[in-house]
């Protein structure tokens, strides 16, 4: 946003009648504010009549003192409120004059908008907003002092700001660009390979929406999988395992950033308000009668904590919440394969590919910016082998930046494809379509700073993290190769032998 102005009008409550002694000490004041108190803030180069916060009005009437400031980005009108007050309180101290409080009678802030539509803004924060000419103006709902203090006013303008980056991304989720490709490949099968299983008995849905339970076939196919990403990469590329939480307090989603945006995909997790029997009892002996549990009366008796997993690193980071890394231990790379994700994917749920509650292998890696870069390097070297000359799948690479990245001012290393992520996505031949089955992510300081990780040597301490999906594997694998192992690459079928049978139905 180019410009932005901010209109404030307030009270000033004072504990005695403003006499006319007094009155001369505010008008003198106030001119000294306009002149100087108001103005200390305004970068050199610019022009100090034109900048800053400036007293537009005012007016005293028994013990208040009414006001109105405008102001630019400079001396923000919420900022020179204050300072006002502040600044004020001495001078009419030495009359016996105190001031009580500081009330907010409305506030505006104003930016330039080159958009044609404006932004929904949360009416809890936001009573009115306008937009004509060019220019964008919120009616800001303040209650007290406390929200000057807390400088609402700048929160609001940057979720204004974020808006608008999101509009000028149109509704995209990402910016996606090819960064190579695979050689066209055959492919020895056209149907859905998540029915073919179900048709030869190696999957089953769970009880639970987009939730499978694998039959030993396609968990030897996962366990096949993970011995090979142990193989070519978690053993030369010094990966430690570690097991981290699966339940997701708000408190890290709050650090990790998805408190922003992760609502409408999470599993939420509630706790009982007591765990005292009696006060479950009426619930108990409802389902006794019935044979129906009464969600609706659970609901009014737990209380949210957090959610299931959804990306699998943020809780990891508690580890070293609040710590200091000796630069000698870097880089650290760890991994963890220990419970599943879960994600409320909707109609969008498919087959084994898009699916609620799935199995996934995190791999986390910390060093500085060069070894960060460095080793998403290497490991995307890796990842390439398994694909090429294991699996030999039609597959590609993509550079794309989530819309976060611009919200949070990082386009410019985007760009340098230093901080983003890379997908891959493999063919499904069966629709034609392209299926991410996993992805490499290069978070720069966003972890250390969010979790205030420091290295020793104050250097920035950055990170990275990749998320291998089994069942996307699992997919794209048989979508391309089919279920006649014979057709499946050597490299392969060497490493997974004979598929268990075990359950013989009549
Ligand atoms: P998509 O765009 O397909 O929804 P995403 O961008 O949401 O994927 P990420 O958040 O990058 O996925 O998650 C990393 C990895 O986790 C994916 O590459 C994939 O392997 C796996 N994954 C994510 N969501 C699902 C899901 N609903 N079912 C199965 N695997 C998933
Ligand atoms: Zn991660
Ligand atoms: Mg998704």
């Amino acid at each position: 946003m180019k410009d932005v102005w901010f209109h404030f009008k307030g009270v000033l409550k004072c504990s005695a009648e403003l006499t006319e002694e007094a009155v001369k000490v505010i008008s003198e004041f106030i001119k000294f504010a306009n002149e100087d108190l108001l103005k200390r803030g305004v970068p050199r180069s610019l022009d100090k009549r034109e900048h800053g916060a400036e007293i537009e009005s005012w007016e005293v009437s028994g013990k208040e003192l009414r006001f109105k400031i405008k102001s630019d980005r400079y001396v923000r009108a919420h900022d020179a409120a204050l300072r006002l007050k502040n600044a004020l309180a001495g001078r009419l101290g030495s009359l016996k004059i105190g001031i009580r409080g500081l009330e907010v009678e409305n506030f505006e802030i104003i930016a330039d908008w080159d958009l044609p539509e404006a932004p929904r803004m949360p009416e809890i924060l936001v009573e009115k907003m306008r937009l004509d000419d060019g220019k964008i103006t919120l009616k800001v709902r303040l209650e007290d002092e406390a929200d000057l203090r807390n400088r609402l006013p700048d929160r609001i303008l940057r979720l204004l700001e974020e808006k608008r980056e999101r509009l000028e991304w149109r509704g995209k989720e990402e910016h996606w660009e090819l960064l190579w490709e695979s050689p066209e490949r055959p492919t020895f099968f056209d149907k859905d390979p998540t029915q073919e299983m179900q048709e030869r008995g190696w999957i089953r849905h769970g009880a639970a929406r987009g939730q499978w339970i694998y039959g030993p076939q396609v968990t030897k196919i996962f366990r096949t999988f993970e011995k090979i990403i142990d193989e070519v990469i978690l053993k030369p590329l010094g990966y430690v395992e570690m097991i981290f939480p699966k339940l997701v307090p708000w408190e890290v989603w709050k650090r990790s950033g998805h408190a922003r945006a992760v609502y409408p995909e999470i599993y939420y997790v509630c706790t009982p308000k007591t765990r005292d029997p009696k006060f479950w009892e009426d619930i108990m002996d409802y389902f006794k009668i019935t044979g129906e549990v009464p969600t609706h009366m659970i609901m009014e008796r737990i209380e949210n904590i957090g959610g299931l997993c959804y990306a699998q690193c943020p809780p990891f980071w508690v580890f070293l919440q609040g710590r200091i890394l000796s630069d000698a231990s870097l880089p650290i790379c760890v991994f963890d394969r220990s419970g599943t994700s879960h994600r409320y994917e909707s109609g969008g749920i498919h087959g084994i590919e898009r699916v609620d509650e799935f199995h996934r292998i995190e791999l986390v890696w910390l060093g500085t910016k060069e070894q960060v870069v460095e080793h998403a390097k290497k490991l995307e070297k890796r990842y390439t082998f398994i694909f090429e000359e294991i699996f030999e799948l039609r597959w590609r690479k993509a550079w794309v930046t989530p819309w976060f990245m611009a919200q949070e001012g990082r386009l410019g290393l985007a760009e340098k494809k230093e901080v983003g992520t890379i997908d891959f996505e493999a063919l499904l031949p069966y629709n034609g379509k392209w299926l991410e089955f996993q992805n490499l992510s290069i978070n720069g300081d966003k972890y250390p700073k969010g979790f205030n990780v420091k290295l020793q040597s104050g250097k920035e301490l950055w990170s990275g993290c990749s998320g291998i999906g089994l069942e996307r594997w699992t997919a794209v694998f048989l979508a391309q190769k089919g279920f006649d192992v014979e057709k499946w690459p050597e490299s392969f079928r060497e490493r997974i032998g004979e598929l268990p049978e075990v359950f013989k139905f009549v």
